[in-house]
Protein backbone atom coordinates (compact mmCIF):
# COMPACT_ATOMS: atom_id res chain seq x y z
CA UNK A 1 0.00 0.00 0.00
CA UNK A 2 1.15 3.43 -0.75
CA UNK A 3 -1.24 6.24 -0.48
CA UNK A 4 -4.43 5.98 2.25
CA UNK A 5 -7.37 8.55 2.26
CA UNK A 6 -8.60 9.37 6.04
CA UNK A 7 -11.92 9.30 6.16
CA UNK A 8 -12.24 10.98 9.51
CA UNK A 9 -11.18 14.00 11.25
CA UNK A 10 -9.75 14.56 15.14
CA UNK A 11 -7.26 12.43 17.10
CA UNK A 12 -8.31 9.23 14.82
CA UNK A 13 -7.22 11.02 11.93
CA UNK A 14 -4.34 11.97 13.43
CA UNK A 15 -3.88 8.27 15.08
CA UNK A 16 -3.66 7.16 11.66
CA UNK A 17 -1.44 9.42 9.96
CA UNK A 18 1.07 8.21 13.05
CA UNK A 19 0.44 4.80 11.38
CA UNK A 20 0.94 5.14 7.94
CA UNK A 21 4.18 7.37 8.66
CA UNK A 22 5.58 4.46 10.94
CA UNK A 23 4.43 1.97 7.63
CA UNK A 24 6.25 4.84 5.16
CA UNK A 25 2.59 5.02 3.75
CA UNK A 26 1.54 8.49 2.48
CA UNK A 27 -1.46 9.85 3.83
CA UNK A 28 -4.41 12.35 2.30
CA UNK A 29 -6.52 14.37 4.99
CA UNK A 30 -9.97 15.35 3.83
CA UNK A 31 -11.88 18.21 5.79
CA UNK A 32 -14.60 20.56 6.32
CA UNK A 33 -14.16 24.09 6.03
CA UNK A 34 -14.42 24.20 9.64
CA UNK A 35 -11.66 22.06 10.05
CA UNK A 36 -8.76 23.92 7.95
CA UNK A 37 -5.88 24.61 11.10
CA UNK A 38 -6.72 20.79 12.10
CA UNK A 39 -3.30 19.27 13.33
CA UNK A 40 -4.41 16.27 10.89
CA UNK A 41 -4.81 17.93 8.05
CA UNK A 42 -1.07 19.86 8.57
CA UNK A 43 0.41 16.41 9.57
CA UNK A 44 -1.03 14.35 6.39
CA UNK A 45 1.00 14.39 3.28
CA UNK A 46 -1.87 15.89 1.04
CA UNK A 47 -5.14 17.09 2.12
CA UNK A 48 -8.29 18.31 0.14
CA UNK A 49 -11.29 19.78 1.31
CA UNK A 50 -14.36 18.12 0.88
CA UNK A 51 -17.22 20.55 1.37
CA UNK A 52 -18.79 22.92 4.57
CA UNK A 53 -18.76 22.42 8.35
CA UNK A 54 -21.84 20.02 8.58
CA UNK A 55 -20.86 16.48 9.14
CA UNK A 56 -23.81 15.88 6.68
CA UNK A 57 -22.37 17.98 3.93
CA UNK A 58 -18.35 16.57 4.39
CA UNK A 59 -17.58 13.47 6.67
CA UNK A 60 -20.37 11.50 5.74
CA UNK A 61 -20.13 12.49 2.05
CA UNK A 62 -19.13 9.18 0.75
CA UNK A 63 -19.44 11.01 -3.20
CA UNK A 64 -16.84 13.48 -2.28
CA UNK A 65 -14.30 11.43 -0.42
CA UNK A 66 -14.68 8.83 -3.43
CA UNK A 67 -13.72 11.60 -5.78
CA UNK A 68 -11.07 12.52 -3.45
CA UNK A 69 -9.63 8.94 -3.33
CA UNK A 70 -10.10 8.97 -6.96
CA UNK A 71 -8.26 12.12 -8.15
CA UNK A 72 -5.34 11.86 -5.42
CA UNK A 73 -5.07 7.92 -6.49
CA UNK A 74 -5.30 6.33 -2.88
CA UNK A 75 -5.04 2.67 -2.71
CA UNK A 76 -7.10 2.25 0.22
CA UNK A 77 -9.56 4.48 2.63
CA UNK A 78 -9.24 4.22 6.34
CA UNK A 79 -12.79 5.59 7.93
CA UNK A 80 -11.31 5.90 11.56
CA UNK A 81 -15.02 5.74 13.95
CA UNK A 82 -18.13 7.63 13.34
CA UNK A 83 -19.08 8.88 10.08
CA UNK A 84 -18.96 6.55 7.77
CA UNK A 85 -16.96 3.49 9.26
CA UNK A 86 -20.26 1.57 9.74
CA UNK A 87 -21.78 2.21 6.60
CA UNK A 88 -22.36 -0.75 4.64
CA UNK A 89 -22.93 1.05 1.02
CA UNK A 90 -19.89 3.46 1.67
CA UNK A 91 -17.77 0.15 1.94
CA UNK A 92 -19.67 -1.14 -1.05
CA UNK A 93 -19.31 1.76 -3.04
CA UNK A 94 -14.91 1.69 -1.92
CA UNK A 95 -15.36 -2.03 -3.22
CA UNK A 96 -16.50 -1.40 -6.26
CA UNK A 97 -14.34 1.82 -7.30
CA UNK A 98 -11.29 -0.73 -6.23
CA UNK A 99 -10.15 0.98 -3.29
CA UNK A 100 -9.57 -1.31 -0.22
CA UNK A 101 -11.75 0.04 2.48
CA UNK A 102 -9.73 -0.60 5.74
CA UNK A 103 -11.99 -2.70 7.65
CA UNK A 104 -14.80 -5.43 7.27
CA UNK A 105 -16.30 -6.60 3.90
CA UNK A 106 -19.68 -4.66 3.38
CA UNK A 107 -21.72 -8.18 3.86
CA UNK A 108 -20.20 -8.44 7.60
CA UNK A 109 -21.05 -4.93 8.56
CA UNK A 110 -24.49 -5.17 6.91
CA UNK A 111 -24.95 -8.40 9.25
CA UNK A 112 -23.23 -7.21 12.29
CA UNK A 113 -25.33 -3.26 11.69
CA UNK A 114 -28.48 -4.64 12.11
CA UNK A 115 -28.79 -5.64 15.97
CA UNK A 116 -31.42 -7.91 15.69
CA UNK A 117 -29.86 -9.57 12.81
CA UNK A 118 -26.31 -9.61 14.47
CA UNK A 119 -27.60 -11.11 17.85
CA UNK A 120 -29.67 -13.73 15.93
CA UNK A 121 -26.43 -14.64 13.88
CA UNK A 122 -24.18 -15.12 17.09
CA UNK A 123 -26.56 -16.89 18.82
CA UNK A 124 -26.87 -19.67 16.26
CA UNK A 125 -23.14 -20.06 16.95
CA UNK A 126 -23.59 -20.55 20.12
CA UNK A 127 -23.11 -17.33 21.92
CA UNK A 128 -25.52 -16.09 24.50
CA UNK A 129 -27.46 -13.40 24.21
CA UNK A 130 -29.38 -11.31 26.85
CA UNK A 131 -33.24 -12.18 26.57
CA UNK A 132 -35.51 -10.27 24.17
CA UNK A 133 -37.76 -9.91 21.16
CA UNK A 134 -36.49 -11.86 18.14
CA UNK A 135 -36.12 -9.05 16.15
CA UNK A 136 -37.96 -5.96 15.85
CA UNK A 137 -41.32 -5.42 17.07
CA UNK A 138 -43.70 -3.73 15.12
CA UNK A 139 -47.09 -3.00 16.73
CA UNK A 140 -47.45 -1.71 20.54
CA UNK A 141 -49.99 -5.33 21.20
CA UNK A 142 -47.04 -7.48 19.95
CA UNK A 143 -44.37 -5.56 22.46
CA UNK A 144 -46.26 -5.74 24.76
CA UNK A 145 -46.82 -9.43 25.06
CA UNK A 146 -43.23 -9.53 24.13
CA UNK A 147 -41.61 -7.67 27.37
CA UNK A 148 -44.15 -9.36 29.75
CA UNK A 149 -42.58 -13.09 28.32
CA UNK A 150 -39.24 -11.05 29.17
CA UNK A 151 -40.06 -10.00 32.09
CA UNK A 152 -39.76 -6.39 33.57
CA UNK A 153 -37.61 -4.06 33.61
CA UNK A 154 -36.98 -4.11 29.92
CA UNK A 155 -35.10 -1.71 27.48
CA UNK A 156 -36.17 -0.69 24.54
CA UNK A 157 -33.16 -0.55 21.55
CA UNK A 158 -33.41 1.13 18.11
CA UNK A 159 -32.50 -1.73 15.37
CA UNK A 160 -29.90 0.84 13.51
CA UNK A 161 -28.79 2.63 17.26
CA UNK A 162 -25.18 3.42 18.25
CA UNK A 163 -23.54 5.59 20.50
CA UNK A 164 -25.82 5.18 23.39
CA UNK A 165 -28.99 6.71 21.56
CA UNK A 166 -32.23 5.66 21.05
CA UNK A 167 -32.37 3.56 24.41
CA UNK A 168 -35.40 3.46 26.82
CA UNK A 169 -36.06 1.41 29.92
CA UNK A 170 -39.44 0.43 31.51
CA UNK A 171 -40.58 -1.15 34.62
CA UNK A 172 -43.99 -2.00 33.51
CA UNK A 173 -46.86 -2.35 31.05
CA UNK A 174 -47.94 1.38 31.40
CA UNK A 175 -44.29 2.77 31.57
CA UNK A 176 -43.65 0.40 28.57
CA UNK A 177 -46.67 1.71 26.49
CA UNK A 178 -45.37 5.13 27.05
CA UNK A 179 -41.38 4.38 26.15
CA UNK A 180 -42.00 2.33 23.19
CA UNK A 181 -44.12 5.39 20.72
CA UNK A 182 -41.13 7.32 22.55
CA UNK A 183 -38.26 5.08 21.40
CA UNK A 184 -39.78 4.84 17.94
CA UNK A 185 -40.12 8.27 17.14
CA UNK A 186 -36.14 8.77 18.65
CA UNK A 187 -35.08 6.43 16.17
CA UNK A 188 -37.29 7.38 13.33
CA UNK A 189 -35.41 10.88 13.78
CA UNK A 190 -31.83 10.23 14.75
CA UNK A 191 -31.31 7.26 12.34
CA UNK A 192 -34.21 7.22 9.58
CA UNK A 193 -35.18 4.07 10.90
CA UNK A 194 -38.08 3.56 13.73
CA UNK A 195 -37.52 -0.16 14.32
CA UNK A 196 -36.75 -0.92 17.72
CA UNK A 197 -36.16 -4.48 19.40
CA UNK A 198 -36.58 -4.80 23.37
CA UNK A 199 -34.18 -6.84 25.60
CA UNK A 200 -34.28 -7.70 29.51
CA UNK A 201 -32.90 -5.07 31.56
CA UNK A 202 -29.19 -6.77 33.32
CA UNK A 203 -29.56 -4.91 36.87
CA UNK A 204 -26.26 -3.13 37.38
CA UNK A 205 -23.67 -4.93 34.75
CA UNK A 206 -20.53 -4.48 33.89
CA UNK A 207 -19.67 -3.32 29.93
CA UNK A 208 -16.91 -5.85 28.89
CA UNK A 209 -15.92 -6.23 25.43
CA UNK A 210 -13.27 -8.21 23.81
CA UNK A 211 -10.85 -6.83 21.08
CA UNK A 212 -10.81 -9.12 17.81
CA UNK A 213 -8.03 -9.39 14.77
CA UNK A 214 -9.04 -11.09 12.17
CA UNK A 215 -7.12 -11.77 8.61
CA UNK A 216 -8.41 -12.35 5.49
CA UNK A 217 -6.98 -16.08 5.59
CA UNK A 218 -9.73 -16.68 7.92
CA UNK A 219 -7.71 -16.77 11.45
CA UNK A 220 -9.51 -15.31 13.95
CA UNK A 221 -7.96 -14.20 17.48
CA UNK A 222 -8.70 -11.94 20.56
CA UNK A 223 -6.94 -9.56 22.12
CA UNK A 224 -8.19 -9.65 25.33
CA UNK A 225 -11.27 -7.09 26.86
CA UNK A 226 -11.48 -4.13 28.13
CA UNK A 227 -14.18 -2.88 31.01
CA UNK A 228 -15.99 0.11 29.96
CA UNK A 229 -18.98 0.02 32.60
CA UNK A 230 -17.89 3.80 33.43
CA UNK A 231 -20.40 5.38 31.28
CA UNK A 232 -22.18 8.46 31.32
CA UNK A 233 -26.08 7.85 29.18
CA UNK A 234 -24.66 4.78 27.71
CA UNK A 235 -21.41 6.55 26.58
CA UNK A 236 -18.09 5.64 27.90
CA UNK A 237 -15.96 7.65 29.89
CA UNK A 238 -13.33 5.67 31.48
CA UNK A 239 -12.00 2.14 29.89
CA UNK A 240 -9.65 -0.17 30.85
CA UNK A 241 -7.87 -3.61 30.63
CA UNK A 242 -8.34 -5.99 31.95
CA UNK A 243 -11.10 -5.62 33.49
CA UNK A 244 -10.98 -5.84 37.56
CA UNK A 245 -14.09 -8.19 37.50
CA UNK A 246 -12.62 -10.86 35.11
CA UNK A 247 -11.37 -13.91 36.72
CA UNK A 248 -8.89 -15.84 34.11
CA UNK A 249 -11.54 -18.73 33.73
CA UNK A 250 -14.11 -16.27 32.41
CA UNK A 251 -11.80 -14.38 30.40
CA UNK A 252 -11.24 -17.54 28.83
CA UNK A 253 -14.78 -18.61 28.11
CA UNK A 254 -15.45 -14.71 27.25
CA UNK A 255 -12.64 -14.48 24.66
CA UNK A 256 -13.63 -17.87 22.91
CA UNK A 257 -16.99 -16.95 22.62
CA UNK A 258 -16.17 -13.35 21.23
CA UNK A 259 -14.04 -15.18 18.51
CA UNK A 260 -16.92 -17.76 17.74
CA UNK A 261 -19.06 -14.50 16.94
CA UNK A 262 -16.49 -13.02 14.92
CA UNK A 263 -16.42 -16.17 12.78
CA UNK A 264 -20.48 -16.47 12.46
CA UNK A 265 -20.00 -12.55 10.76
CA UNK A 266 -16.71 -13.93 8.64
CA UNK A 267 -15.53 -11.07 9.80
CA UNK A 268 -11.90 -9.63 8.58
CA UNK A 269 -10.16 -6.77 10.42
CA UNK A 270 -10.36 -5.10 13.55
CA UNK A 271 -13.56 -5.41 15.72
CA UNK A 272 -14.85 -5.64 18.87
CA UNK A 273 -17.68 -7.81 20.59
CA UNK A 274 -19.57 -5.87 23.19
CA UNK A 275 -20.99 -7.98 26.40
CA UNK A 276 -22.91 -7.18 29.49
CA UNK A 277 -21.83 -9.11 32.63
CA UNK A 278 -23.97 -9.54 35.67
CA UNK A 279 -22.92 -10.11 38.98
CA UNK A 280 -22.83 -13.96 38.57
CA UNK A 281 -20.42 -13.84 35.89
CA UNK A 282 -23.21 -14.31 33.23
CA UNK A 283 -21.94 -12.81 29.75
CA UNK A 284 -24.36 -11.77 27.44
CA UNK A 285 -23.17 -10.40 23.87
CA UNK A 286 -25.28 -6.78 23.04
CA UNK A 287 -23.35 -5.92 19.91
CA UNK A 288 -20.70 -6.08 17.18
CA UNK A 289 -18.81 -2.93 16.18
CA UNK A 290 -17.11 -3.17 13.08
CA UNK A 291 -14.70 -0.79 13.08
CA UNK A 292 -11.76 1.01 15.37
CA UNK A 293 -12.84 1.82 18.34
CA UNK A 294 -12.13 5.48 21.08
CA UNK A 295 -10.69 2.93 23.14
CA UNK A 296 -8.00 0.70 21.19
CA UNK A 297 -5.13 2.71 23.16
CA UNK A 298 -5.90 0.55 26.05
CA UNK A 299 -5.42 -2.91 24.40
CA UNK A 300 -2.18 -1.21 22.69
CA UNK A 301 -0.98 -0.77 25.84
CA UNK A 302 -1.56 -3.44 27.78
CA UNK A 303 -0.61 -6.16 24.20
CA UNK A 304 1.96 -4.50 22.65
CA UNK A 305 0.25 -4.56 19.56
CA UNK A 306 -0.27 -1.43 17.44
CA UNK A 307 -3.84 -2.18 16.65
CA UNK A 308 -3.96 0.50 13.87
CA UNK A 309 -1.00 -0.68 11.84
CA UNK A 310 -2.71 -4.33 11.91
CA UNK A 311 -5.54 -2.68 10.55
CA UNK A 312 -3.41 -1.78 7.38
CA UNK A 313 -1.85 -4.81 7.41
CA UNK A 314 -4.51 -6.98 7.29
CA UNK A 315 -6.16 -4.87 4.25
CA UNK A 316 -3.04 -5.34 2.77
CA UNK A 317 -3.62 -9.32 2.84
CA UNK A 318 -1.06 -10.02 5.44
CA UNK A 319 -1.23 -12.63 7.50
CA UNK A 320 -1.50 -12.20 11.30
CA UNK A 321 1.86 -12.81 12.78
CA UNK A 322 0.56 -14.29 15.97
CA UNK A 323 -1.41 -17.32 17.21
CA UNK A 324 -4.03 -17.26 20.48
CA UNK A 325 -1.29 -18.28 22.56
CA UNK A 326 1.05 -15.81 21.58
CA UNK A 327 -1.27 -12.76 23.05
CA UNK A 328 -0.28 -11.95 26.63
CA UNK A 329 -1.53 -9.33 28.82
CA UNK A 330 1.34 -7.55 30.28
CA UNK A 331 0.32 -4.54 32.45
CA UNK A 332 -3.16 -2.76 33.31
CA UNK A 333 -4.07 0.31 31.47
CA UNK A 334 -6.91 2.98 31.54
CA UNK A 335 -8.18 5.65 29.07
CA UNK A 336 -9.60 8.99 30.35
CA UNK A 337 -11.52 10.53 27.37
CA UNK A 338 -11.92 14.37 28.15
CA UNK A 339 -14.65 16.14 26.41
CA UNK A 340 -14.93 19.77 25.95
CA UNK A 341 -18.06 19.96 28.04
CA UNK A 342 -18.46 21.41 31.21
CA UNK A 343 -19.52 18.91 34.18
CA UNK A 344 -21.26 21.11 36.50
CA UNK A 345 -23.42 22.39 34.19
CA UNK A 346 -24.86 19.19 33.28
CA UNK A 347 -22.08 18.58 30.63
CA UNK A 348 -23.33 21.25 28.40
CA UNK A 349 -20.67 21.19 25.63
CA UNK A 350 -18.01 24.23 25.50
CA UNK A 351 -16.63 24.56 22.37
CA UNK A 352 -14.29 27.74 21.70
CA UNK A 353 -10.51 28.57 21.94
CA UNK A 354 -8.01 27.06 24.22
CA UNK A 355 -5.66 29.69 25.38
CA UNK A 356 -3.11 27.52 26.68
CA UNK A 357 -2.33 23.66 26.52
CA UNK A 358 -0.33 21.57 28.30
CA UNK A 359 -0.54 17.81 27.72
CA UNK A 360 1.04 15.62 30.56
CA UNK A 361 4.01 13.11 30.36
CA UNK A 362 6.46 10.71 31.94
CA UNK A 363 6.73 7.36 32.62
CA UNK A 364 3.30 5.31 31.60
CA UNK A 365 1.73 8.26 29.99
CA UNK A 366 0.30 8.68 26.40
CA UNK A 367 -2.16 11.32 25.88
CA UNK A 368 -3.99 10.78 21.81
CA UNK A 369 -5.08 14.42 20.86
CA UNK A 370 -5.74 16.34 18.36
CA UNK A 371 -5.94 19.65 19.94
CA UNK A 372 -3.12 22.34 20.79
CA UNK A 373 -2.81 25.38 22.32
CA UNK A 374 -4.64 28.23 19.92
CA UNK A 375 -6.58 25.62 18.89
CA UNK A 376 -10.68 26.75 18.03
CA UNK A 377 -12.49 24.03 18.78
CA UNK A 378 -15.68 23.98 16.16
CA UNK A 379 -18.86 23.34 17.59
CA UNK A 380 -20.31 21.03 14.96
CA UNK A 381 -18.85 17.45 15.99
CA UNK A 382 -18.09 15.47 18.78
CA UNK A 383 -17.05 16.73 22.29
CA UNK A 384 -14.44 14.70 22.93
CA UNK A 385 -11.01 16.55 22.60
CA UNK A 386 -8.45 13.85 23.84
CA UNK A 387 -7.59 10.74 25.34
CA UNK A 388 -5.38 10.59 28.40
CA UNK A 389 -3.90 6.91 28.94
CA UNK A 390 -1.81 5.55 31.75
CA UNK A 391 -0.57 2.29 32.25
CA UNK A 392 2.01 0.31 34.67
CA UNK A 393 2.63 -3.36 35.85
CA UNK A 394 -0.22 -2.75 38.22
CA UNK A 395 -4.24 -1.15 38.39
CA UNK A 396 -2.93 0.72 41.26
CA UNK A 397 0.09 2.10 39.37
CA UNK A 398 -2.04 2.73 36.29
CA UNK A 399 -4.25 4.70 38.71
CA UNK A 400 -1.99 6.74 40.69
CA UNK A 401 -0.40 8.01 37.17
CA UNK A 402 -3.64 8.97 35.50
CA UNK A 403 -4.30 11.37 39.31
CA UNK A 404 -0.94 12.58 39.03
CA UNK A 405 -1.14 13.05 35.38
CA UNK A 406 -4.77 14.44 35.27
CA UNK A 407 -3.16 17.41 37.56
CA UNK A 408 -0.58 18.48 35.13
CA UNK A 409 -2.94 18.69 31.97
CA UNK A 410 -3.74 22.56 31.70
CA UNK A 411 -6.41 23.22 29.37
CA UNK A 412 -7.20 26.66 29.33
CA UNK A 413 -10.40 28.98 27.97
CA UNK A 414 -13.09 25.90 27.63
CA UNK A 415 -14.56 23.81 30.53
CA UNK A 416 -13.52 20.34 30.22
CA UNK A 417 -14.57 16.76 32.30
CA UNK A 418 -10.81 16.37 33.42
CA UNK A 419 -12.17 18.05 36.78
CA UNK A 420 -14.64 15.05 36.89
CA UNK A 421 -12.18 12.35 35.97
CA UNK A 422 -10.19 13.54 39.09
CA UNK A 423 -12.73 12.87 41.25
CA UNK A 424 -13.69 9.80 40.04
CA UNK A 425 -9.91 8.92 40.01
CA UNK A 426 -10.10 9.00 44.33
CA UNK A 427 -13.43 7.85 44.52
CA UNK A 428 -13.18 4.13 46.55
CA UNK A 429 -15.84 2.61 44.67
CA UNK A 430 -13.87 3.05 41.44
CA UNK A 431 -10.57 2.60 43.03
CA UNK A 432 -11.56 -0.91 44.30
CA UNK A 433 -12.86 -2.10 40.86
CA UNK A 434 -16.28 -1.59 41.83
CA UNK A 435 -18.13 -0.01 38.71
CA UNK A 436 -20.92 -0.36 36.95
CA UNK A 437 -22.58 0.80 34.46
CA UNK A 438 -24.76 2.55 36.82
CA UNK A 439 -21.80 3.93 38.37
CA UNK A 440 -21.44 7.46 37.08
CA UNK A 441 -24.97 8.34 37.70
CA UNK A 442 -24.71 6.97 41.00
CA UNK A 443 -21.46 8.94 41.77
CA UNK A 444 -22.83 12.11 40.40
CA UNK A 445 -25.54 12.05 42.92
CA UNK A 446 -24.11 11.87 45.60
CA UNK A 447 -21.06 14.49 44.85
CA UNK A 448 -21.28 18.20 44.75
CA UNK A 449 -20.61 19.66 41.58
CA UNK A 450 -18.39 22.71 43.16
CA UNK A 451 -16.59 19.53 43.35
CA UNK A 452 -15.69 20.01 39.40
P1 LIG B 1 -24.88 1.53 21.44
O1 LIG B 1 -24.68 0.85 20.15
O2 LIG B 1 -25.82 2.68 21.34
O3 LIG B 1 -23.58 1.87 22.13
P2 LIG B 1 -25.19 -0.87 23.10
O4 LIG B 1 -26.10 -1.96 22.73
O5 LIG B 1 -23.73 -1.08 22.87
O6 LIG B 1 -25.66 0.49 22.38
O7 LIG B 1 -25.41 -0.50 24.64
C1 LIG B 1 -24.76 0.61 25.23
C2 LIG B 1 -24.90 0.57 26.73
O8 LIG B 1 -26.28 0.55 27.12
C3 LIG B 1 -24.31 -0.66 27.40
O9 LIG B 1 -22.95 -0.54 27.64
C4 LIG B 1 -25.12 -0.72 28.69
O10 LIG B 1 -24.66 0.23 29.62
C5 LIG B 1 -26.49 -0.28 28.24
N1 LIG B 1 -27.33 -1.45 27.87
C6 LIG B 1 -27.58 -1.90 26.62
N2 LIG B 1 -28.38 -3.00 26.65
C7 LIG B 1 -28.65 -3.25 27.95
C8 LIG B 1 -29.42 -4.24 28.64
N3 LIG B 1 -30.08 -5.21 27.99
N4 LIG B 1 -29.47 -4.19 30.00
C9 LIG B 1 -28.81 -3.22 30.69
N5 LIG B 1 -28.08 -2.26 30.09
C10 LIG B 1 -27.99 -2.24 28.74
Amino acid sequence: MQKILIANRGEIALRIVRACRELGIKTLAVYSEADVESLHVQLADEAICIGPAAGAQSYLRADRIISAAEIADVDAIHPGYGFLSENEDFADQCERCNIKFIGPKSSSIRLMGDKATAKDTVKKAGVPIVPGSDGPVETEAEALKTAKRIGYPVIIKAVAGGGGRGMRIAHNDVSFAKEFHVARGEAEKAFGDGRVYIERYIQNPRHIEFQILADSHGKVIHLGERDCSVQRRHQKLIEEAPSPFLTPDLRKKMGKAAVKAAEAAHYENAGTIEFLVDDAGNFYFIEMNTRIQVEHPVTEEVTGIDLVKQQILIASGEKLPWDQSDISIRRHAIECRINAEDPARNFAPSPGTIDLYYAPGGHGVRVDSHVYGGYTIPPYYDSMIAKLITFGETRRTAIERMHRALGEYIIRGIKTTIPLHRAIFTDPVFCQGKATTGYVQEFLARTPTDLF
